[in-house]
């Protein structure tokens, strides 16, 4: 009976390594951007889930549990990363890495910095990020919930300038691109990414014919996944509409226009989101030799758009675009985000609540809440106050289990 019901929590939660029972003491809970944070609060996590939250007077702490002392600390939902890329060399062979070095390697680059939930857009074969996915899934290497478009799709002669000499799929008919997409699915991707837009040698961009673009996610939305973009500029983005498209992948500040107030309502009545990824261009304006990347009219094109496209009501999902860029801290994208105009709750939405909702599990995870998965992030300063503590993690939680931890294993208390 017991090798039987050891079976049985195996097949359901997917991994053999059980959840421990805990209580989170003593930190101040922001339950979700809307709600007035609990000070000094407790919560209860049995089996993954959440069973208790409220402040330390209120809930009742069993004995049996496991009491992890967060007096002084700062406790949100577990983060989501809507833009990230396994595609550097060392994550090639992911079922055959020690697990101390892939776990290390998945700390530095997404559960050290809270996220529990990451939306891999794109690779060059989508075999490596399945490997890395059912790696975590069979439970020996701790890592993130993972969503993938597996290999993306470009324009013909389409291949951005920025993969040299690497190509990517292309697309020359709709025929063409209906059989990527359902090619994709099948291998298991749980999203399609195209360029609707691309940048090429010698400063120019190729778009992707309207008509290509609208077969891809006609092809996705039958099939029940989204379709993200990557516009470059105006344009892109205007395809990107007209064909259909569902998040946009990057601010779009190539052409230096901001985003006019028709495009901005445009975006909103097609529930269009975006994923602004300041971050990269400060790294490929770094790159090109620009000093005062801050004040670069590049930097500043894109802050104006998400600032216009936040302030008319518009859907941001967090997003790095890690992976790509080498550098894995996330401290600068909260300082952009906050110097675009967005506040402490607006940026804790855009990495929790909103893209749970996006992605169809905001009955499940994105708030602290009682029946809600475990996916907490325990941060060592309160980002209310300093935008960049979002990045001072000290516990990642997914669905239970500590993912991630920057201090020793907790002594129980009792
Ligand atoms: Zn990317």
């Amino acid at each position: 009976m017991k090798a039987f019901l050891f079976a049985l929590v195996v097949l359901l939660h997917g991994n053999i390594i059980f959840c421990q029972d805990r209580a989170l003491v003593g930190a101040k809970i922001y339950p979700s951007p809307t709600e007035a944070p609990i000070e000094k609060g407790v919560i209860l996590i049995r089996k993954g889930k959440i069973t208790a939250v409220g402040s330390a007077d209120k809930i009742v702490v069993p004995k049996t549990m496991t009491v992890i002392d967060c007096r002084g600390l700062i406790l949100t939902a577990a983060f989501w990363n809507c833009h990230v890329h396994f595609m550097e060399p060392k994550w090639e062979d992911a079922d055959l890495i020690p697990a101390a070095q892939f776990n290390k390697q998945m700390a530095q680059m997404i559960t050290s910095h809270g996220f529990a939930h990451v939306f891999d857009l794109a690779e060059l074969s989508i075999g490596t990020v399945l490997r890395i996915r059912d790696r975590i899934k069979k439970g020996d290497v701790n890592g993130p919930v993972i969503y993938t478009t597996g290999v993306p799709l470009t324009p013909p002669n389409g291949s951005p300038f920025y993969i040299e000499p690497l190509k990517l799929p292309e697309a020359s008919d709709p025929q063409q691109a209906a059989a990527h997409v359902r090619q994709q699915i099948d291998s298991g991707a749980d999203a399609i990414k195209i360029w609707t837009g691309s940048p090429v040698d010698g400063g120019k961009t190729v778009y992707m014919p309207e008509e290509i673009v609208r077969q891809v996610t006609q092809t996705a939305h039958s099939l029940g996944k989204p379709v993200f973009a990557h516009p470059t500029d105006t344009k892109g983005v205007i395809i990107a509409l007209d064909g259909g498209v569902d998040i946009l992948a990057h601010t779009a500040p190539q052409d230096g226009r901001e985003w006019s107030a028709d495009t901005i309502q445009r975006m909103l009545m097609a529930h269009m989101a975006l994923i602004p990824t300041l971050k990269l261009w400060k790294y490929e304006l770094q790159k090109g030799g620009v000093v005062d990347w801050a004040n670069n009219a590049f930097m500043l094109t894109a802050q104006q758009q998400l600032h216009d496209f936040s302030k008319a009501g518009g859907t941001v999902l967090f997003g790095t675009d890690v992976g790509y860029v080498p550098d894995y801290s996330t401290g600068d994208e909260y300082t952009l985000l906050a110097g675009s105009g967005l506040d402490y709750r607006n940026i804790l939405a855009a990495l929790t609540t909103t893209p749970a909702q996006r992605f169809g599990l905001g009955a499940r995870t994105g708030r602290i809440a009682v029946g809600m998965d475990a996916d907490i992030v325990v941060l060592g300063a309160d980002p209310a106050l300093d935008i960049r503590s979002f990045d001072k993690v000290v516990y990642t939680f997914c669905q239970g289990r500590i993912i991630y931890r920057n201090i020793p294993p907790e002594t129980p208390v009792r």
